[in-house]
């Protein structure tokens, strides 16, 4: 899919959130500024999050409350997946709650099988990204949502 700005991702984002499973993990990939955050301030919003979305690259994990929890972690400054196991990352993803998960490739193989992978690369313009969504097998509805 391609989206035209910020807001287009966010639309997107909560489309996705209609058919997710409670406990779903989404793994987003792209290069910084590629929109992963924005897309996770879109599932926060559909999931009625009163408070502002901020980036954990800092502090690794931000937790969310609306109407599911919402875990939001960013691996960016992560040394080692076992240091993402010494935060608990197992607890987070198996706890009832959506886990959205930036640079999923630094946790090499620690994510769950049937996670959601949604890659996010910038366009031929500023304002543009193409947004490629791929589900596991039995979530295909989830890609039905988004049209
Ligand atoms: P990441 O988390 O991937 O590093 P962010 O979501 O923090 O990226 O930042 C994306 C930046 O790109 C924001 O400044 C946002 O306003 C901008 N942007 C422009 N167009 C889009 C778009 N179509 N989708 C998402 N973000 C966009
Ligand atoms: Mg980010």
């Amino acid at each position: 899919m391609i989206t035209n700005s910020p807001d287009e991702t966010r639309e997107l984002a909560k489309r996705l959130l209609s058919a997710l499973p409670q406990n779903a993990t989404i793994a987003l990939r792209g290069e910084l500024g590629a929109g992963k955050t924005c897309f996770v301030k879109g599932l926060a919003s559909g999931l009625g999050v009163g408070q502002p979305v901020t980036s954990p690259t800092y502090t690794i994990i931000n937790e969310y409350s609306g109407n599911a929890r919402l875990y939001h972690i960013d691996f960016y400054r992560i040394g080692s997946p076992d240091e993402a196991l010494a935060l608990g990352l197992d607890d987070y993803l198996e706890a009832d709650a959506i886990c959205a998960v930036e640079w999923p490739e630094r946790i090499a193989d620690l994510l769950p099988g049937d996670a959601i992978h949604v890659q996010l690369r910038t366009g031929s313009n500023p304002d543009e990204r193409k947004i490629s969504v791929t589900v596991p097998e039995g979530l295909e509805r989830v890609l039905d949502s988004l049209i």
